[in-house]
Protein backbone atom coordinates (compact mmCIF):
# COMPACT_ATOMS: atom_id res chain seq x y z
CA UNK A 1 0.00 0.00 0.00
CA UNK A 2 0.95 3.36 -0.79
CA UNK A 3 1.74 4.82 2.56
CA UNK A 4 -0.11 8.44 2.29
CA UNK A 5 -2.64 7.24 -0.21
CA UNK A 6 -3.77 5.05 2.18
CA UNK A 7 -3.58 7.31 5.34
CA UNK A 8 -5.55 9.91 3.23
CA UNK A 9 -8.28 7.28 2.36
CA UNK A 10 -7.87 5.91 6.08
CA UNK A 11 -9.37 9.97 7.03
CA UNK A 12 -12.06 9.94 4.20
CA UNK A 13 -13.38 6.57 5.31
CA UNK A 14 -13.42 7.55 8.48
CA UNK A 15 -12.13 4.38 9.89
CA UNK A 16 -9.79 5.79 12.88
CA UNK A 17 -9.87 2.48 14.86
CA UNK A 18 -9.03 0.47 12.21
CA UNK A 19 -6.43 2.53 10.62
CA UNK A 20 -4.64 2.83 13.49
CA UNK A 21 -4.01 -1.04 13.90
CA UNK A 22 -1.89 -3.18 11.54
CA UNK A 23 -4.35 -5.34 9.05
CA UNK A 24 -4.61 -8.69 11.05
CA UNK A 25 -5.40 -6.47 14.54
CA UNK A 26 -8.03 -4.09 12.46
CA UNK A 27 -9.77 -7.39 11.90
CA UNK A 28 -10.29 -8.62 15.67
CA UNK A 29 -11.74 -4.94 16.04
CA UNK A 30 -14.90 -7.00 15.51
CA UNK A 31 -16.28 -9.67 17.78
CA UNK A 32 -16.66 -13.35 15.86
CA UNK A 33 -20.03 -15.60 16.63
CA UNK A 34 -20.40 -18.28 15.14
CA UNK A 35 -24.04 -19.62 15.03
CA UNK A 36 -27.00 -17.54 13.91
CA UNK A 37 -27.51 -13.77 15.43
CA UNK A 38 -30.15 -13.63 18.21
CA UNK A 39 -33.65 -13.01 16.95
CA UNK A 40 -33.05 -9.07 19.43
CA UNK A 41 -29.60 -8.41 18.13
CA UNK A 42 -29.98 -5.36 15.73
CA UNK A 43 -29.88 -6.86 12.31
CA UNK A 44 -27.48 -4.61 10.08
CA UNK A 45 -25.10 -5.30 13.24
CA UNK A 46 -26.13 -8.81 13.16
CA UNK A 47 -25.14 -8.70 9.06
CA UNK A 48 -22.15 -7.19 9.64
CA UNK A 49 -20.72 -9.62 12.01
CA UNK A 50 -22.01 -12.35 9.26
CA UNK A 51 -20.34 -10.24 6.57
CA UNK A 52 -16.87 -9.67 8.43
CA UNK A 53 -16.38 -13.33 8.84
CA UNK A 54 -17.37 -13.95 4.86
CA UNK A 55 -15.23 -11.57 3.38
CA UNK A 56 -12.21 -13.26 5.61
CA UNK A 57 -13.06 -16.70 4.24
CA UNK A 58 -11.09 -16.14 0.85
CA UNK A 59 -13.54 -16.63 -2.52
CA UNK A 60 -11.62 -14.94 -5.30
CA UNK A 61 -12.30 -16.99 -8.39
CA UNK A 62 -10.48 -18.56 -10.04
CA UNK A 63 -10.38 -20.63 -8.69
CA UNK A 64 -13.44 -19.67 -6.25
CA UNK A 65 -12.83 -22.29 -3.29
CA UNK A 66 -16.06 -21.12 -2.60
CA UNK A 67 -17.07 -24.45 -0.15
CA UNK A 68 -15.90 -23.05 3.25
CA UNK A 69 -18.21 -19.30 2.82
CA UNK A 70 -21.10 -21.70 2.14
CA UNK A 71 -20.48 -24.19 5.07
CA UNK A 72 -20.71 -21.13 7.24
CA UNK A 73 -23.40 -19.77 5.72
CA UNK A 74 -25.29 -22.64 5.93
CA UNK A 75 -23.88 -23.11 9.52
CA UNK A 76 -25.53 -19.72 10.81
CA UNK A 77 -28.96 -21.05 8.76
CA UNK A 78 -28.83 -24.20 10.62
CA UNK A 79 -28.74 -23.23 13.71
CA UNK A 80 -31.78 -21.66 13.40
CA UNK A 81 -33.22 -24.77 12.51
CA UNK A 82 -33.84 -23.29 8.90
CA UNK A 83 -33.80 -26.66 6.10
CA UNK A 84 -29.91 -25.86 4.70
CA UNK A 85 -28.28 -28.01 2.10
CA UNK A 86 -24.74 -27.44 1.01
CA UNK A 87 -24.16 -28.48 -2.58
CA UNK A 88 -21.29 -29.26 -4.15
CA UNK A 89 -20.44 -28.36 -7.75
CA UNK A 90 -17.81 -28.95 -10.12
CA UNK A 91 -14.34 -28.44 -8.07
CA UNK A 92 -11.99 -29.26 -10.37
CA UNK A 93 -8.38 -27.29 -9.30
CA UNK A 94 -10.06 -26.30 -6.31
CA UNK A 95 -8.29 -27.81 -3.10
CA UNK A 96 -10.97 -26.95 -0.27
CA UNK A 97 -14.07 -27.58 -3.02
CA UNK A 98 -16.97 -25.32 -4.16
CA UNK A 99 -20.17 -25.64 -3.36
CA UNK A 100 -23.40 -23.43 -3.50
CA UNK A 101 -25.40 -22.92 -0.06
CA UNK A 102 -29.04 -23.34 -0.13
CA UNK A 103 -31.94 -23.39 2.17
CA UNK A 104 -35.89 -23.19 2.07
CA UNK A 105 -38.36 -21.40 4.60
CA UNK A 106 -41.27 -23.81 3.53
CA UNK A 107 -44.74 -21.61 2.81
CA UNK A 108 -47.71 -23.49 2.99
CA UNK A 109 -47.61 -24.01 -0.79
CA UNK A 110 -50.62 -22.02 -1.85
CA UNK A 111 -47.96 -20.12 -4.29
CA UNK A 112 -44.59 -21.23 -6.06
CA UNK A 113 -41.30 -20.29 -4.48
CA UNK A 114 -39.88 -17.13 -4.58
CA UNK A 115 -35.82 -17.63 -4.48
CA UNK A 116 -32.98 -15.32 -3.42
CA UNK A 117 -29.74 -15.52 -5.26
CA UNK A 118 -26.58 -14.25 -4.28
CA UNK A 119 -22.94 -15.85 -5.54
CA UNK A 120 -20.14 -16.40 -2.88
CA UNK A 121 -17.16 -15.79 -5.19
CA UNK A 122 -14.95 -12.31 -5.83
CA UNK A 123 -12.90 -10.88 -8.27
CA UNK A 124 -9.42 -10.42 -7.12
CA UNK A 125 -8.18 -7.40 -4.63
CA UNK A 126 -5.19 -5.77 -5.52
CA UNK A 127 -3.87 -4.61 -1.27
CA UNK A 128 -2.36 -1.32 -3.46
CA UNK A 129 -4.89 1.47 -3.33
CA UNK A 130 -7.11 0.32 -0.50
CA UNK A 131 -7.00 2.10 2.88
CA UNK A 132 -7.43 -1.68 4.74
CA UNK A 133 -6.24 -5.27 3.71
CA UNK A 134 -9.41 -5.99 1.61
CA UNK A 135 -9.56 -9.96 2.89
CA UNK A 136 -9.89 -9.01 6.90
CA UNK A 137 -13.63 -7.92 6.86
CA UNK A 138 -12.74 -4.54 9.03
CA UNK A 139 -15.67 -2.97 10.89
CA UNK A 140 -15.37 0.79 11.54
CA UNK A 141 -16.91 3.55 11.55
CA UNK A 142 -20.14 2.44 10.53
CA UNK A 143 -18.98 -0.16 7.37
CA UNK A 144 -17.75 -3.19 6.80
CA UNK A 145 -15.16 -2.84 4.11
CA UNK A 146 -13.87 -5.95 2.19
CA UNK A 147 -13.63 -7.60 -1.30
CA UNK A 148 -17.10 -9.06 -1.22
CA UNK A 149 -19.23 -6.13 0.86
CA UNK A 150 -20.92 -4.95 -2.10
CA UNK A 151 -20.23 -7.78 -4.49
CA UNK A 152 -22.02 -9.96 -3.28
CA UNK A 153 -21.04 -11.53 0.00
CA UNK A 154 -22.74 -8.62 1.04
CA UNK A 155 -25.82 -9.40 -1.01
CA UNK A 156 -25.73 -13.33 0.50
CA UNK A 157 -25.62 -11.97 3.45
CA UNK A 158 -28.62 -9.74 3.51
CA UNK A 159 -30.54 -12.49 1.60
CA UNK A 160 -29.85 -14.93 4.62
CA UNK A 161 -31.09 -12.51 7.30
CA UNK A 162 -34.31 -12.23 5.17
CA UNK A 163 -34.66 -15.95 5.39
CA UNK A 164 -33.93 -16.14 8.88
CA UNK A 165 -36.50 -13.62 9.97
CA UNK A 166 -39.26 -15.31 7.45
CA UNK A 167 -38.22 -18.37 9.38
CA UNK A 168 -39.04 -16.77 12.80
CA UNK A 169 -42.58 -15.24 11.67
CA UNK A 170 -45.54 -17.38 13.61
CA UNK A 171 -46.86 -17.91 10.56
CA UNK A 172 -45.56 -19.02 7.07
CA UNK A 173 -45.96 -17.83 4.40
CA UNK A 174 -48.18 -18.77 0.94
CA UNK A 175 -44.68 -19.63 -0.98
CA UNK A 176 -41.72 -20.78 0.21
CA UNK A 177 -38.36 -18.87 0.54
CA UNK A 178 -35.34 -20.34 -1.37
CA UNK A 179 -32.16 -18.93 -0.28
CA UNK A 180 -29.30 -19.94 -2.72
CA UNK A 181 -25.61 -18.52 -2.74
CA UNK A 182 -23.73 -19.83 -5.62
CA UNK A 183 -19.88 -20.15 -6.82
CA UNK A 184 -18.62 -18.92 -10.09
CA UNK A 185 -20.82 -15.94 -10.97
CA UNK A 186 -17.29 -13.59 -11.46
CA UNK A 187 -16.11 -15.74 -14.77
CA UNK A 188 -19.80 -16.55 -16.06
CA UNK A 189 -21.25 -18.87 -13.93
CA UNK A 190 -21.37 -22.19 -15.85
CA UNK A 191 -19.86 -24.16 -12.79
CA UNK A 192 -22.23 -22.61 -10.54
CA UNK A 193 -25.59 -20.88 -11.48
CA UNK A 194 -25.44 -22.96 -14.60
CA UNK A 195 -24.71 -26.47 -13.39
CA UNK A 196 -27.58 -25.73 -11.32
CA UNK A 197 -30.48 -25.41 -13.46
CA UNK A 198 -28.90 -27.82 -15.99
CA UNK A 199 -27.90 -30.76 -13.24
CA UNK A 200 -30.22 -29.67 -9.95
CA UNK A 201 -33.03 -27.76 -10.94
CA UNK A 202 -35.20 -29.87 -8.71
CA UNK A 203 -33.76 -27.81 -5.94
CA UNK A 204 -35.70 -24.67 -7.42
CA UNK A 205 -39.01 -26.02 -6.66
CA UNK A 206 -40.59 -24.86 -9.88
CA UNK A 207 -40.11 -21.16 -8.74
CA UNK A 208 -41.89 -17.91 -9.80
CA UNK A 209 -40.03 -15.58 -8.82
CA UNK A 210 -36.13 -14.76 -8.08
CA UNK A 211 -34.36 -11.59 -6.54
CA UNK A 212 -30.88 -11.58 -7.04
CA UNK A 213 -28.01 -8.40 -7.82
CA UNK A 214 -27.98 -6.29 -10.78
CA UNK A 215 -29.91 -4.02 -9.42
CA UNK A 216 -31.32 -1.59 -6.44
CA UNK A 217 -31.25 2.17 -4.87
CA UNK A 218 -29.78 4.12 -6.75
CA UNK A 219 -29.03 7.71 -4.51
CA UNK A 220 -28.25 11.32 -6.38
CA UNK A 221 -25.14 13.44 -5.20
CA UNK A 222 -26.93 16.54 -5.03
CA UNK A 223 -29.91 15.61 -2.90
CA UNK A 224 -32.80 14.33 -5.59
CA UNK A 225 -35.10 11.75 -4.75
CA UNK A 226 -33.77 7.94 -4.86
CA UNK A 227 -34.52 5.66 -7.57
CA UNK A 228 -35.25 1.81 -7.20
CA UNK A 229 -33.57 0.33 -10.14
CA UNK A 230 -35.14 -3.16 -10.57
CA UNK A 231 -33.02 -4.90 -13.36
CA UNK A 232 -35.50 -6.99 -16.16
CA UNK A 233 -33.04 -7.49 -18.30
CA UNK A 234 -29.27 -7.47 -19.01
CA UNK A 235 -26.93 -6.84 -21.94
CA UNK A 236 -25.69 -10.43 -23.49
CA UNK A 237 -21.23 -11.17 -23.53
CA UNK A 238 -20.67 -12.66 -26.85
CA UNK A 239 -16.60 -12.83 -26.03
CA UNK A 240 -14.60 -14.19 -29.18
CA UNK A 241 -10.90 -14.91 -29.96
CA UNK A 242 -9.45 -12.95 -33.32
CA UNK A 243 -6.58 -14.81 -34.57
CA UNK A 244 -3.77 -14.64 -36.91
CA UNK A 245 -1.14 -16.68 -38.28
CA UNK A 246 2.00 -16.37 -40.77
CA UNK A 247 5.03 -17.63 -41.33
CA UNK A 248 7.48 -17.79 -37.86
CA UNK A 249 10.98 -16.30 -38.03
CA UNK A 250 13.77 -14.62 -36.91
CA UNK A 251 12.77 -11.17 -36.22
CA UNK A 252 16.40 -9.73 -37.59
CA UNK A 253 15.32 -8.68 -40.93
CA UNK A 254 11.75 -7.63 -40.06
CA UNK A 255 9.06 -9.17 -42.47
CA UNK A 256 6.06 -6.71 -42.93
CA UNK A 257 3.55 -9.18 -43.12
CA UNK A 258 3.42 -11.25 -40.08
CA UNK A 259 0.47 -12.89 -37.98
CA UNK A 260 1.38 -9.74 -35.61
CA UNK A 261 0.91 -6.80 -38.00
CA UNK A 262 -2.59 -8.94 -39.48
CA UNK A 263 -3.56 -9.05 -36.57
CA UNK A 264 -2.83 -5.17 -35.66
CA UNK A 265 -4.55 -4.16 -38.64
CA UNK A 266 -7.41 -5.96 -38.39
CA UNK A 267 -7.82 -4.70 -34.63
CA UNK A 268 -7.32 -1.39 -36.21
CA UNK A 269 -10.38 -2.10 -38.08
CA UNK A 270 -12.19 -2.89 -34.90
CA UNK A 271 -11.16 -0.04 -33.10
CA UNK A 272 -12.98 2.54 -35.52
CA UNK A 273 -16.28 0.31 -35.98
CA UNK A 274 -19.26 2.09 -34.61
CA UNK A 275 -22.33 -0.52 -34.32
CA UNK A 276 -25.40 1.65 -35.11
CA UNK A 277 -27.60 3.22 -32.23
CA UNK A 278 -30.65 0.66 -31.97
CA UNK A 279 -33.07 1.55 -28.89
CA UNK A 280 -34.62 -1.81 -27.46
CA UNK A 281 -38.25 -1.21 -25.58
CA UNK A 282 -36.60 -2.45 -22.37
CA UNK A 283 -34.31 0.68 -23.11
CA UNK A 284 -37.02 3.06 -24.00
CA UNK A 285 -38.86 2.26 -20.96
CA UNK A 286 -36.21 2.87 -18.54
CA UNK A 287 -35.41 6.46 -19.96
CA UNK A 288 -39.19 7.91 -20.06
CA UNK A 289 -39.67 6.72 -16.29
CA UNK A 290 -36.85 8.72 -15.43
CA UNK A 291 -37.56 11.68 -17.65
CA UNK A 292 -38.86 13.93 -15.07
CA UNK A 293 -35.82 13.24 -12.19
CA UNK A 294 -33.06 14.10 -15.71
CA UNK A 295 -31.63 17.46 -16.38
CA UNK A 296 -33.95 19.88 -17.98
CA UNK A 297 -31.66 19.94 -21.43
CA UNK A 298 -32.51 16.01 -21.39
CA UNK A 299 -36.05 15.60 -20.11
CA UNK A 300 -37.78 15.76 -23.74
CA UNK A 301 -34.88 13.31 -25.17
CA UNK A 302 -35.47 10.89 -22.43
CA UNK A 303 -39.07 11.31 -22.73
CA UNK A 304 -38.79 9.40 -26.59
CA UNK A 305 -35.06 8.06 -26.92
CA UNK A 306 -35.29 6.65 -29.97
CA UNK A 307 -37.02 9.81 -31.86
CA UNK A 308 -34.59 11.93 -29.96
CA UNK A 309 -31.39 9.95 -30.62
CA UNK A 310 -33.02 10.09 -34.57
CA UNK A 311 -33.70 13.39 -34.61
CA UNK A 312 -31.93 15.73 -32.76
CA UNK A 313 -28.03 15.96 -33.13
CA UNK A 314 -27.43 18.03 -30.16
CA UNK A 315 -29.03 15.81 -27.87
CA UNK A 316 -27.33 12.16 -29.28
CA UNK A 317 -23.96 13.72 -28.69
CA UNK A 318 -24.96 14.80 -25.38
CA UNK A 319 -26.32 11.01 -24.84
CA UNK A 320 -23.62 9.19 -26.88
CA UNK A 321 -20.97 11.39 -24.47
CA UNK A 322 -21.40 9.11 -21.29
CA UNK A 323 -20.21 5.86 -22.21
CA UNK A 324 -22.43 3.81 -19.63
CA UNK A 325 -25.59 5.40 -21.07
CA UNK A 326 -24.05 5.09 -24.86
CA UNK A 327 -23.49 0.63 -23.97
CA UNK A 328 -27.54 0.86 -23.37
CA UNK A 329 -28.05 1.89 -27.06
CA UNK A 330 -25.83 -0.25 -29.12
CA UNK A 331 -23.81 -3.25 -29.33
CA UNK A 332 -20.19 -2.68 -27.99
CA UNK A 333 -17.13 -4.05 -28.00
CA UNK A 334 -13.70 -3.91 -26.51
CA UNK A 335 -10.16 -5.67 -27.31
CA UNK A 336 -8.76 -6.42 -23.90
CA UNK A 337 -6.18 -9.59 -23.84
CA UNK A 338 -3.82 -9.43 -26.57
CA UNK A 339 -0.94 -12.09 -27.40
CA UNK A 340 1.84 -12.54 -29.75
CA UNK A 341 5.46 -13.71 -29.77
CA UNK A 342 7.15 -14.70 -26.00
CA UNK A 343 10.51 -13.90 -26.92
CA UNK A 344 11.85 -10.52 -28.19
CA UNK A 345 13.80 -11.92 -31.36
CA UNK A 346 11.17 -14.36 -33.04
CA UNK A 347 8.15 -13.46 -34.96
CA UNK A 348 4.93 -15.70 -34.07
CA UNK A 349 3.65 -18.15 -35.81
CA UNK A 350 0.17 -16.74 -34.37
CA UNK A 351 -0.97 -13.43 -32.84
CA UNK A 352 -4.08 -13.41 -30.63
CA UNK A 353 -6.42 -10.82 -29.48
CA UNK A 354 -10.10 -11.70 -27.62
CA UNK A 355 -12.54 -9.05 -27.43
CA UNK A 356 -15.32 -8.45 -25.17
CA UNK A 357 -18.38 -7.52 -27.14
CA UNK A 358 -22.03 -7.06 -25.70
CA UNK A 359 -24.94 -7.32 -27.71
CA UNK A 360 -28.08 -5.69 -27.08
CA UNK A 361 -31.04 -8.44 -26.04
CA UNK A 362 -32.43 -10.29 -28.76
CA UNK A 363 -28.96 -10.04 -30.37
CA UNK A 364 -27.24 -13.20 -31.50
CA UNK A 365 -23.52 -13.81 -31.35
CA UNK A 366 -23.05 -15.47 -34.06
CA UNK A 367 -24.61 -12.76 -36.22
CA UNK A 368 -22.53 -10.01 -34.60
CA UNK A 369 -19.28 -12.42 -35.36
CA UNK A 370 -19.97 -12.50 -39.09
CA UNK A 371 -20.09 -8.51 -38.58
CA UNK A 372 -16.80 -8.72 -37.32
CA UNK A 373 -15.67 -10.61 -39.72
CA UNK A 374 -16.79 -7.96 -42.59
CA UNK A 375 -15.23 -5.33 -40.65
CA UNK A 376 -11.73 -7.40 -40.68
CA UNK A 377 -11.49 -7.31 -44.34
CA UNK A 378 -9.30 -10.11 -43.97
CA UNK A 379 -10.35 -13.89 -45.16
CA UNK A 380 -6.88 -15.19 -42.99
CA UNK A 381 -8.11 -13.79 -39.87
CA UNK A 382 -10.30 -16.52 -37.61
CA UNK A 383 -13.04 -14.83 -35.37
CA UNK A 384 -14.02 -17.27 -32.71
CA UNK A 385 -16.58 -16.74 -30.33
CA UNK A 386 -16.28 -19.19 -26.64
CA UNK A 387 -19.07 -16.98 -24.50
CA UNK A 388 -22.10 -16.52 -25.83
CA UNK A 389 -26.00 -16.43 -24.29
CA UNK A 390 -28.53 -14.37 -25.68
CA UNK A 391 -30.88 -12.49 -22.65
CA UNK A 392 -34.86 -12.35 -22.35
CA UNK A 393 -36.38 -9.89 -20.36
CA UNK A 394 -38.75 -10.52 -17.31
CA UNK A 395 -41.85 -9.13 -17.46
CA UNK A 396 -42.81 -5.41 -14.95
CA UNK A 397 -46.71 -6.20 -14.78
CA UNK A 398 -46.24 -8.84 -11.89
CA UNK A 399 -47.43 -8.88 -8.37
CA UNK A 400 -43.66 -8.75 -7.29
CA UNK A 401 -42.98 -6.20 -9.42
CA UNK A 402 -45.98 -4.32 -7.62
CA UNK A 403 -45.15 -5.61 -4.07
CA UNK A 404 -41.75 -3.28 -4.59
CA UNK A 405 -43.43 -0.31 -5.45
CA UNK A 406 -45.60 -0.55 -2.37
CA UNK A 407 -42.76 -0.80 -0.41
CA UNK A 408 -41.07 2.02 -1.95
CA UNK A 409 -43.92 4.24 -1.20
CA UNK A 410 -44.36 3.25 2.73
CA UNK A 411 -40.64 3.06 3.05
CA UNK A 412 -38.74 5.63 0.72
CA UNK A 413 -41.49 8.18 0.10
CA UNK A 414 -40.62 10.65 -2.92
CA UNK A 415 -38.74 7.63 -4.60
CA UNK A 416 -39.02 5.94 -7.92
CA UNK A 417 -39.41 2.74 -9.20
CA UNK A 418 -37.71 2.02 -12.67
CA UNK A 419 -37.22 -1.29 -14.62
CA UNK A 420 -33.99 -1.03 -15.31
CA UNK A 421 -31.74 -2.43 -18.16
CA UNK A 422 -27.89 -2.69 -17.28
CA UNK A 423 -24.89 -3.26 -19.40
CA UNK A 424 -23.07 -5.78 -17.31
CA UNK A 425 -24.45 -9.45 -16.58
CA UNK A 426 -25.32 -11.41 -13.70
CA UNK A 427 -26.38 -15.12 -13.64
CA UNK A 428 -30.10 -14.02 -13.77
CA UNK A 429 -30.12 -14.99 -17.29
CA UNK A 430 -30.03 -18.75 -16.15
CA UNK A 431 -33.02 -18.53 -14.56
CA UNK A 432 -35.06 -16.18 -16.80
CA UNK A 433 -34.30 -18.93 -19.42
CA UNK A 434 -36.17 -21.16 -17.71
CA UNK A 435 -38.96 -18.74 -16.93
CA UNK A 436 -38.68 -17.45 -13.70
CA UNK A 437 -39.46 -13.77 -12.95
CA UNK A 438 -35.71 -12.66 -12.29
CA UNK A 439 -35.44 -9.12 -10.84
CA UNK A 440 -31.50 -7.50 -10.40
CA UNK A 441 -32.84 -6.12 -6.99
CA UNK A 442 -30.86 -5.92 -3.93
CA UNK A 443 -32.69 -3.22 -1.23
CA UNK A 444 -29.29 -1.08 -0.59
CA UNK A 445 -29.09 2.67 -1.13
CA UNK A 446 -25.65 3.51 -2.76
CA UNK A 447 -24.34 6.54 -4.23
CA UNK A 448 -21.93 6.42 -7.00
CA UNK A 449 -19.03 7.18 -4.81
CA UNK A 450 -19.56 3.99 -3.45
CA UNK A 451 -20.82 1.61 -6.41
CA UNK A 452 -16.82 2.31 -7.46
CA UNK A 453 -16.11 0.07 -5.64
CA UNK A 454 -17.31 -3.04 -6.75
CA UNK A 455 -14.47 -4.65 -8.48
CA UNK A 456 -12.28 -1.13 -7.55
CA UNK A 457 -10.71 -0.59 -4.24
CA UNK A 458 -12.05 0.12 -0.76
CA UNK A 459 -15.40 -1.71 -1.39
CA UNK A 460 -17.69 -1.40 1.49
CA UNK A 461 -20.97 -1.43 2.83
CA UNK A 462 -22.59 0.67 6.01
CA UNK A 463 -24.27 -1.43 8.67
CA UNK A 464 -27.29 0.80 8.19
CA UNK A 465 -27.55 -0.35 4.59
CA UNK A 466 -27.21 -4.08 5.81
CA UNK A 467 -30.15 -3.20 8.51
CA UNK A 468 -32.38 -0.92 6.00
CA UNK A 469 -31.85 -3.57 3.33
CA UNK A 470 -32.70 -6.99 5.34
CA UNK A 471 -36.06 -4.93 6.87
CA UNK A 472 -36.95 -3.58 3.13
CA UNK A 473 -36.27 -7.17 1.79
CA UNK A 474 -38.81 -9.11 4.55
CA UNK A 475 -40.95 -6.00 3.78
CA UNK A 476 -41.32 -7.01 0.12
CA UNK A 477 -41.47 -10.63 0.93
CA UNK A 478 -44.60 -9.42 3.61
CA UNK A 479 -46.35 -7.74 0.90
CA UNK A 480 -46.10 -9.91 -1.85
CA UNK A 481 -47.39 -12.70 0.47
CA UNK A 482 -50.29 -9.88 1.57
CA UNK A 483 -51.33 -8.90 -2.08
CA UNK A 484 -50.70 -12.96 -3.43
ZN1 LIG B 1 -21.65 -9.98 -8.51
Amino acid sequence: MNHRNGSRLCAALLMAAACLLPPAQAAAVWPFGGGAPDPDEDPGRAAARILSRAIRIRTVNPPGDEKPLARMLMDVLEDADVEARLIDTPSAGSKPGRAAAWARVKGTGQRRPIVLLSHLDTVPADPRGWAIAPFEGATGAGSVVGRGALDAKGVAVVQLMATLAIARRDTPLKRDVIFLATPDEETGGRLGAGYLVRERRSLLYDAEYLLTEGGGVQVGEGGTSPVWGVTVTEKAPCWMDVIAEGTPGHSSIAPPDTAVTRLLDALARIRRFEPPIRVVPEVERMFAATAQLAPAENREGFRDLSTALESDGEFRRRFLAKPGRAALVRNTVAITVLSGSQQTNVIPGEARAQLDARLLPGEHCEDFVKLIEDVVRDSTIRVEPFLAFTTSSSPVNTGLYRAIERVAARLDPGASVVPRVIAGFTDAHYFRDLGITAYGFVPRWLPPSETRGIHGPNERISIENLGRGVETLVAILEELDASD
